[in-house]
């Protein structure tokens, strides 16, 4: 398959030098000037046809391509996330996997709703806050995360882009602060959308929304909810869906990883967030809870590198959550398309003073 891709870029390039040769020497070469000038303008007529068509590399086209492209019916895409130790049997990459398979997605439905658009890849951003604190984990800081992205959206926005749908499968709470954030300003500032489908449906994983199990057939413990929040049921049911061969065999030998006792800091958490359930504010209290529940586990030890069920873990499972998410990810791309405004609020956005908090 590479050594397929190896060659076909190879022979685009020859073919592309090729043509401007061409195009040099046919102005002054009469009939067979005029033949070769035919054959110049089908080639690049050729190209124009690809660029309508197929989703696009950005970084494999030139500038002179680049500003070729519809600005306001173009979309951009990429992958986000941290490069994140996922137990003993998904590789670090698990993350930007997933999220690489569901861009993939995107992109088919995208191109059968609006044959008009060109899609552009970009490369997946292997960059994410919040990852395990386990060794081999490489986690940025909040703030770095969130420059990047309104920095990526301004150069887009600058030349007239308006669109940068965002595929991820993380859910630390500082990782989706940043990108909200991000989200936030490039709207303000260039009316630019950068969109994180994620931010949206992680709430309702953790927070158990019917809709999201009548839909999936999911329900508490394998929907990626705080007991299966990492590497456990949800997220290897993900892997067996996305790229099976990527799984290492043991994930069927695997204790489950339980919830873990609250002490410290996660049981005053906890009980702050209990606080708040009790006068009304349930909301903000179910979101510190998933905070607590979070640094409770994180803060055990010995802390094992993954949480939930590794074992129970199906293709069937994972194939209905990527659905799930494709669908509600195309909701919020149309109503971008249709000229909507799009801000997500991901959970603990009161709290998102903390992305200033070092790793
Ligand atoms: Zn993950």
């Amino acid at each position: 398959m590479c050594l397929f891709f190896v060659s076909a870029g190879s022979l685009l390039v020859f073919m592309g030098r090729k043509a401007s040769f061409i195009r040099m020497t046919a102005s002054n070469a009469g009939i067979f000037g005029t033949v070769l000038n035919l054959y110049s303008k089908n080639h690049e007529e050729g190209v124009k046809k690809k660029m309508s068509s197929d989703l696009l590399e950005y970084v494999e086209l030139t500038q002179t391509e680049i500003s070729q492209l519809d600005t306001a019916q173009t979309v951009f895409l990429m992958s986000v996330s941290p490069i994140e130790v996922h137990g003993y049997h998904l590789p670090v990459g698990t993350d930007v996997f997933i999220a690489e398979e569901l861009l993939g997605r995107y992109a088919k439905v995208l191109r059968e709703k609006h044959p008009d658009l060109s899609l552009v890849k970009l490369p997946p951003l292997y960059v994410g806050s919040d990852a395990l604190p386990s060794l081999g984990s490489l986690s940025v800081r909040a703030t770095a995360l969130e420059k990047i992205l309104i920095d990526y959206g301004k150069g887009l926005a600058k030349q007239g882009f308006r669109y940068l749908f965002i595929a991820d499968n993380h859910g630390g709470p500082r990782h989706q602060l940043a990108i909200a954030k991000a989200s936030a300003v490039l709207w303000k500032k260039h009316r630019f959308y950068l969109i994180d489908p994620f931010n949206l449906v992680f709430r309702r994983m953790v927070q158990h929304d019917e809709e999201l199990f009548e839909r999936t057939g999911l329900g508490p413990g394998n929907c990626g909810d705080d007991p299966d929040s990492h590497a456990g049921t949800n997220e290897t049911s993900l892997m067996l869906a996305s790229c099976p061969q990527k799984v290492r065999e043991n994930y069927s030998e695997l204790d489950p990883s339980l919830p873990a006792e609250h002490t410290g800091g996660a049981k005053l958490v906890l009980a702050l967030a209990r606080s708040l359930m009790k006068v009304g504010a349930k909301q903000a209290g179910r979101d510190l809870e998933h905070l607590a529940n979070t640094l409770a586990w994180v803060s055990s030890n010995p802390m094992k590198p993954y949480m939930g069920d590794p074992k129970l873990a199906s293709a069937k499972n994972g194939e209905a959550m990527l659905n799930y998410r494709l669908e509600e990810a195309i909701k919020l791309f149309d109503r971008a398309l249709q000229g909507e405004p799009v801000q997500i609020k991901p959970m603990l956005w009161n709290l998102r003073v903390l992305r200033f908090l070092p790793e």
